[in-house]
């Protein structure tokens, strides 16, 4: 199919448009005109008469007499209008005849007339006619007056000047639209494609993997405004997932190296003879190898909530019976550890994802119980603010340095490599835990003292 710019779409459009309107706009005026024109072209031609009849009454004087020079006046103006007159007294004598005066300017009139509106108008049937009146004075008849002219109607030099001065107007308010319809069209497209093609070539840049190129045109059209909206934030979109992915690969490597290194360190040895491959060896090779199973567990996990948008199923609950619910799931954990749990909340609905919002709370008592000594405590708050719901879970263990509090919530980051290998923990629980609220439009934020506690608070806005 053939394919036409917007631009040319446009113009055409626009111009179409205009050419209809002055194309109906021409024939709806010439109708009318020429209806109306006619009944007053018509009505014209009787007041005319009747006022032609009016002057020549006056000019009759007692005793049969008439003002020849003013009649004379009278029926030469008439005649300039297309009228030829002639007035018969009551006895039948030949007061002013109009062909008797000038016989030939009369047909050259008549002719003329006939030859204007019969080329003008091919239709027109009109013929010569005569109107005879009767001239009264004191109310007897003193004479009478024939009008002759072509009717029904036809028009003089000055209607068809008027005609033509019209359908010049039109012609000329037609090219006047057609040239701004054009001017117009050409901004409009102009203002309306620019943006669609850079909304192309930034598409077409993304598509090549150039994910930090954005469209910065603005647009006061909604939809291109729209597109441009969309268009950019599937460029961010496009741009962080290749950000995580590239970190993620990295992070992963490096993961991976350590327990891989010791791994082949420990084998190399136990084939050269170096070490027997005693049970003591090969458990230590069995941990390292656990470790591995556990990282790429944590990546599954990580790789649910963080490579896709987080796709929350909303539902309102009672967020402090959810919380007293997991409390009494790791009261047995607690009781080993010698920990003391206090829990203060009173009921507080929220509107958020249950099963995501108890795995943040679980990742945050889990942390708490790992990092704080025997004879501890653990405090557990759900408050209701003005317009937010707070969770705080409060300890009072190892803490965390001050220079790895900005580090904590990013993926792999252990404040304290060596013994968080030792507790299991790949880093990965409040990265989890940071998506989760944020895909709320919620806040994790975290106070740590080293050797007095640490305390994460979760903000929930209350929707
Ligand atoms: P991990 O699986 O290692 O616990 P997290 O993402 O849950 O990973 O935590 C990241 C790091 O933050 C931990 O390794 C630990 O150093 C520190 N951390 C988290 N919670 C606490 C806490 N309650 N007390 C002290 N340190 C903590």
């Amino acid at each position: 199919m053939r394919k036409y710019s917007l631009r040319t779409k446009l113009s055409l459009s626009y111009v179409s448009v205009v050419l209809i309107s002055v194309f109906l706009i021409s024939i709806m005026t010439n109708l009318l005109l020429d209806k109306h024109f006619k009944e007053y072209v018509i009505q014209n031609q009787k007041r005319k008469s009747e006022e032609i009849v009016s002057l020549v009454s006056q000019q009759f004087k007692e005793g049969n007499e008439w003002n020849i020079e003013a009649i004379e006046d009278i029926c030469v103006n008439a005649l300039g209008q297309g009228m030829i007159i002639r007035l018969v007294d009551s006895s039948g004598r030949v007061i002013w005849d109009a062909r008797l005066h000038n016989n030939s300017l009369c047909e050259q009139m008549l002719s003329h007339i006939e030859r204007n509106m019969s080329s003008r108008y091919p239709n027109w049937d009109g013929s010569y006619v005569e109107d005879e009146y009767p001239i009264t004075h004191k109310l007897s008849k003193v004479g009478k007056i024939i009008i002759g002219y072509y009717g029904p109607y036809y028009f003089n030099d000055s209607d068809l000047a008027f005609i033509n001065k019209i359908n010049r107007l039109l012609v000329v308010v037609g090219l006047f639209s057609l040239l701004l319809s054009l001017l117009i069209s050409s901004i409009m497209s102009k203002r309306l494609s620019d943006p669609i093609s850079r909304v192309i070539s930034t598409a077409q840049m993304i598509s090549k993997g150039y994910f930090d190129d954005r469209i910065t045109e603005q647009s006061s059209t909604k939809e291109t405004a729209q597109l441009i909206e969309t268009v950019n934030n599937l460029a961010e979109t496009l741009e962080n997932q290749e950000a995580l992915r590239k970190r993620l690969t990295a992070d992963v490597a490096h993961e991976l190296r350590t327990p891989l290194a010791t791994l082949q360190g420990n084998m190399e040895a136990m084939i050269d003879g170096i070490w027997k491959p005693d049970t003591e060896r090969l458990k230590s090779c069995y941990e390292e190898i656990m470790r591995i199973n556990r990282l790429v567990g944590d990546l599954e996990k990580l790789a649910r909530y963080e490579s896709e948008n987080l796709v929350l199923n909303k539902t309102s609950f009672d967020i402090s019976e959810l919380v007293r619910h997991i409390i009494q799931n790791f009261e047995n954990d607690f009781l080993n550890k010698g920990i003391n749990v206090e829990f203060f909340g009173e009921k507080q609905t929220v509107k958020a994802d249950k099963d995501k919002m108890s795995q943040v709370v679980i990742n945050l008592i889990s942390n708490a119980i790992k990092y704080t000594p025997h004879g501890g405590t653990v405090e557990i708050r759900v408050k209701g603010l003005h317009d937010a719901t707070e969770i705080s879970v409060k300890d009072t263990g190892t803490g965390i340095p001050p220079e790895d509090l900005p580090h904590i919530f990013e993926r792999f980051y252990r404040a304290d490599k060596s013994r968080n290998r030792m507790t299991g923990g790949a880093g990965i629980g409040l990265t989890i835990a940071k998506a989760i609220v944020e895909a709320h439009k919620g806040k994790i934020q975290v106070q740590s003292k080293i050797n007095e506690g640490t305390e994460f608070i979760i903000s929930l806005p209350n929707q």
